[in-house]
Order: structure tokens, then C-alpha cells, then sequence
């Protein structure tokens, strides 16, 4: 069993989320009489709704996905439409998220193939809070098991945080939010 011992407790402190304490502790994990790992552990402990606002305005929107050389592919076929699986140019198999080096056979050779489109409810959290610039909540964000193998991270939509349950079979669908980039969401589907 680890050991953990509170070390630390500072404020209150002013910050941008409000005002608040930093609460420190430390685990010490044992193996028979002898310490073998550490590890500190910090945390903002605050009142929601008293710190600086998020920007509001037909301009705020939810960060912008980055798209590299490594994800341009994907999100071509968004614009399309298209929800696309990294697949190794060697080997065959699917990954995601996109990298450059297949973590099986070490090829930087890549391809991709369309998904379904189908997936399930592998995980999921429902976001209350800090506010996400234009973003209603709360949300519901999943980690989706797609039939072809991998698993991808997205807003559930098209139904109430409160309905969403490990198992619910989604269909993608490609969503604007505010005036930002369409971008893949899931919604119920009729098993
Ligand atoms: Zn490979």
C-alpha cells in the first residue's frame, strides 16, 4: 500500500480560475521496508465562477485541432465527410491517433482507409466545468471503440450527458461548433 503524507496546503492564492489553495501531498510506494517510487502531486483547489471569464463573443469557439503533416490526412477526410484511420504502408495495421513511425513495425511508409463510421461507448466523462469557450455545459465526451480496432476521442451529441452509458453503439457525424472547423462528433444509433 503507498503512503501518502499532505506536505503542503498555501493560500488563499488569487488566480485566473479564482481564489483558491494549492494543496500539496506526496505518495511514497514501498516494496518490503524500502521506498521504491515517489511521486509529488499538486493541485488548485478552488471556488468555481469568481476568476476571469473566458472570452465570450461570436469569435469564441473551442481550440482549434492542430493538422500536421501527420494529421492532414484525417482531417481531409472530415472535409469530406470521411472519418480515416491511419493504416501502416508495411505492415497493415490501423493506429490511432496519427504518428509518423508504426509503433509495430517501426515503417514511416502510411496509408489510410475510411472507418464505418460506427463505434461504441469504450469510456467517457462528463465535463461541468471550467467553461470551454463556445461550448454549452455540461458535455459529454467519450473515448469511442471503433469495429475496425482503434479508439478515438469525441464529443457525444444528439442526446443528454445523463444518457450516455459504456456500450451505447454511435454513428459518427461531422459538426460545426460555433464558426470554428467542422470536426468528427458521435451520436446515438439504433443497435
Ligand atoms: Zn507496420
Amino acid at each position: 500500500m503507498p503512503v501518502t503524507e499532505l506536505t503542503g496546503f498555501n493560500g488563499p492564492k488569487r488566480t485566473k480560475l479564482g481564489e483558491g489553495y494549492f494543496v500539496t501531498w506526496r505518495v511514497t510506494w514501498h516494496s518490503s521496508e524500502e521506498w521504491v517510487a515517489r511521486m509529488l502531486f499538486r493541485v488548485l483547489k478552488f471556488r468555481p465562477g469568481e476568476g476571469i471569464s473566458p472570452p465570450e463573443g461570436p469569435k469564441a469557439h473551442p481550440p482549434t485541432p492542430t493538422a500536421g503533416r501527420d494529421e492532414e490526412y484525417f482531417w481531409e477526410g472530415v472535409r469530406r465527410g470521411e472519418l480515416r484511420i491511419q493504416r501502416c504502408g508495411s505492415c497493415g495495421e490501423l493506429r490511432h491517433p496519427p504518428g509518423p513511425l508504426c509503433p509495430t513495425c517501426r515503417s514511416t511508409e502510411r496509408t489510410h482507409v475510411a472507418a464505418s463510421g460506427e463505434g461504441v461507448v469504450f469510456s467517457y466523462v462528463v465535463h461541468h466545468h471550467p467553461p470551454v469557450p463556445g461550448r454549452e455545459t455540461p458535455f459529454a465526451v467519450a473515448v469511442v471503440e471503433l469495429p475496425e480496432g482503434v479508439r478515438i476521442v469525441g464529443n457525444v451529441v444528439d442526446c443528454r450527458p445523463d444518457d450516455v452509458w459504456i456500450g451505447m453503439p454511435l454513428r459518427v457525424t461531422f459538426r460545426r461548433a460555433d464558426d470554428g472547423p467542422v470536426r468528427p462528433m458521435w451520436a446515438p444509433r439504433e443497435s
